[in-house]
């Protein structure tokens, strides 16, 4: 909703005083879109599709330039989506390893996410293999009891390689449809966490050729377009498959759904607006774009 109001009002705002779309107005228009948090490269792609239809004489009112703004917005949401499917996995159980900075809400979304595959009725289980802050052990068996799953876990300083091991021979053991992994937030050096991971899916891959089936990446929609630098790190070290974009509620400032979804390539799976439990949301393209013009 405030996406909306930001974005629709300041577009109102930007073409209702002019009588035709001239070049004031897709200048306008432009710092709207940026204002929205889309970033240069989406702005600057969605404005030329806007432009070029401008040049053809098919858009000349406010309702008309909020289809053209709408139908690019999810091509390029559509576009990140085809990129990377959800898989559907066979053979439970289905390895999700999140990762991202701390502080992005890494392990509430682990939480989040446990409480909405229980609702389903899956057996859920926890792996803790951020063995490097103690806290983050500790608050992920907070969450475990929370929502009543089990957190396997191992000492602080223990090598994650091998609390995944665990994990995942106990989950063959219990017959749980998902296994969620906290990883090690710190962005030490590129060349170490790629490492890190990299182990960890060879551990994986031992006992589920075809894990891990996705890798969720925690952003923080509210540091914008600097969060996306830092993202760009992670994607090119992990193999990411899919964004979590968190604390969407504390901005007005949507259109970073738009920016991340383009400038990396992938789509969004959830979104969180809340700190609570039941504050997450499945990221529907469709919907999104909907909302944002209704
Ligand atoms: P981590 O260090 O990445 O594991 O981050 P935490 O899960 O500990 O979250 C950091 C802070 O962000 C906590 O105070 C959370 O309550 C808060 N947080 C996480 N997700 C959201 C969200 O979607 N909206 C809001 N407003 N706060 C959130």
């Amino acid at each position: 909703t405030r996406t909306r109001e930001s974005l629709t009002e300041r577009i109102e705002d930007a073409v209702g005083v002019r009588p035709e779309i001239d070049d004031y107005t897709l200048n306008e228009l432009e710092l709207t879109l940026i204002a929205a948090d889309l970033g240069s490269v989406t702005t600057a792609e969605v404005l030329q599709a806007l432009k070029d239809k401008v040049d053809r004489k098919q858009v000349q009112s406010t309702d008309e330039i909020k289809g053209v703004l709408k139908a690019e917005i999810l091509r390029l949401l559509n576009e990140a989506a085809a990129k990377s499917p959800v898989r559907t996995v066979d053979q439970p159980p289905e390895v999700i390893l999140v990762v991202g900075v701390n502080g992005t809400g890494k392990t509430t979304t682990i939480g989040k996410l446990s409480n909405l595959l229980r609702a389903q009725g899956k057996q859920v289980l926890l792996c803790a293999a951020d063995t490097f802050r103690a806290a983050a052990i500790d608050q992920l068996e907070v969450w475990g009891e929370r929502t009543g799953v089990e957190v396997i876990k191992t000492k602080p300083g223990g090598d994650p390689s091998a609390v995944l091991f665990d994990a995942l021979q106990a989950a063959k053991a219990r017959a749980v449809d998902y296994v969620i992994v906290d990883t090690a937030g710190r962005l030490h050096t590129k060349q170490n966490l790629m490492l890190e991971l990299e182990k960890m899916k060879r551990t994986a891959q031992k006992f589920i050729p075809s894990a891990p089936h996705e890798v969720l990446l925690v952003m923080d929609a509210t540091t914008g377009q600097n969060g996306l630098q830092q993202a760009k790190l992670f994607t090119e070290s992990a193999g990411v498959t899919g964004i979590v974009l968190t604390k969407l509620d504390g901005t007005a400032k949507g259109g970073v759904v738009v920016a991340i979804s383009r400038e990396l390539g992938l789509p969004v799976r959830y979104v969180g607006v809340g700190e609570k439990i039941g504050d997450i949301l499945p990221f529907n393209a469709n919907d999104f774009v909907e909302s944002l013009f209704a």
